[in-house]
């Protein structure tokens, strides 16, 4: 990616270092502001809503946000234990400004599609910390990976993720990580307008079944999201290289439900996935990507996934 010398986003609230990742997270409201899009992403084409059933997400999770993988990876994989208060190295450095500029370049994405759908787009906030962290979710440590909080509107990242994603589930490069901040700050998309509450709500009374599948529709519009943001870094921001588009799906590939749950020497279970398959994250991601379309995203309509 072609990243740097760009201005980076102000919404950086660096708590690396710090040994609980302290909140000073204060609520915000003002998640109205896009209910009017919302009839057209959750409606099907007869008009009829399609969120017709509801417990939260996150099967099996501790924390009340919203991740980018699901539980399976037992935690305590990542390396947690030694992270120096002090010097961050100038490789830690690099990626956080990286982070920076990604998630600049997401505000910019996303202020154009809301503004032409008359709307204002709400910045979120990208919390860098090391360990363990406290959010309005919830303490999480790193080991459940970069997730996203609706109650603070804030994403959470720890930097080492990347260093995961690239060994252990064979997705690095630049690209590979920029789609995972663009994954999250796809499901704060979700909360501005809405969605992710209504999905909530329909969780709440519904099967597991059924709260799965609304899961991996969730899931998988943040992902069309995320492509959503490439479309306008490839056409509009002139960031990406030539391989780019590649890592991004090679890192959605790597961390669809199936994948992980072979990986992980379980038998495969499709009614278990909360984030869907390989190929469903690959093709949602696509999707967004080719389309640069909000409408394209609409997963709560789509009959096949
Ligand atoms: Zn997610």
């Amino acid at each position: 990616m072609r990243w740097r010398g760009r201005r980076q986003s102000r919404n950086i609230d660096d708590r690396r270092g710090q040994p609980t990742g302290f909140s000073s997270a204060s609520s915000r409201g003002g998640s109205r502001t896009l209910l009017r899009l919302l009839p057209m992403l959750l409606r099907s084409k007869g008009g009829r809503a399609i969120l017709v059933v509801g417990g939260l997400a996150v099967a099996g999770a501790k924390l009340a946000g919203i991740d980018l993988l699901p539980m399976l990876m037992g935690g305590g994989s990542l390396s947690t234990a030694s992270h120096p208060s002090q010097a961050m190295s100038q490789e830690q450095e690099e990626l956080a400004n990286f982070v920076g500029v990604v998630l600049a370049d997401t505000e910019e994405t996303w202020q154009q599609v809301f503004q032409r759908n008359g709307a204002t787009y709400q910045e979120p906030t990208l919390v860098l910390f090391t360990g363990q962290v406290s959010s309005a979710c919830g303490r999480a440590s790193a080991s459940v990976g970069p997730f996203y909080c609706p109650s603070d509107q804030q994403v959470y990242l720890d930097l080492s993720f990347f260093e995961e994603l690239g060994h252990r589930h064979g997705a690095p490069g630049d690209f590979a990580q920029a789609y995972v901040i663009a994954h999250e700050v796809g499901h704060h998309v979700q909360t501005l307008m809405g969605i992710s509450n209504q999905v909530r709500q329909e969780q709440a009374n519904a099967s597991q079944q059924v709260a799965n599948d609304l899961s991996v529709r969730q899931e998988l519009q943040a992902d069309c999201f995320a492509g959503l943001w490439g479309y306008y870094a490839n056409n509009h921001s002139n960031m990406l290289d030539p391989g780019d588009l590649e890592e991004a799906l090679q890192a959605a590939s790597a961390i669809g439900d199936d994948h992980l749950q072979r990986q992980a020497g379980r038998a495969v279970m499709p009614d278990s996935f909360t984030h869907g398959s390989s190929a469903q994250r690959v093709r949602w991601f696509k999707r967004g990507f080719e389309s640069g379309d909000l409408q394209s995203c609409n997963t709560f309509s789509a009959n096949r996934l």
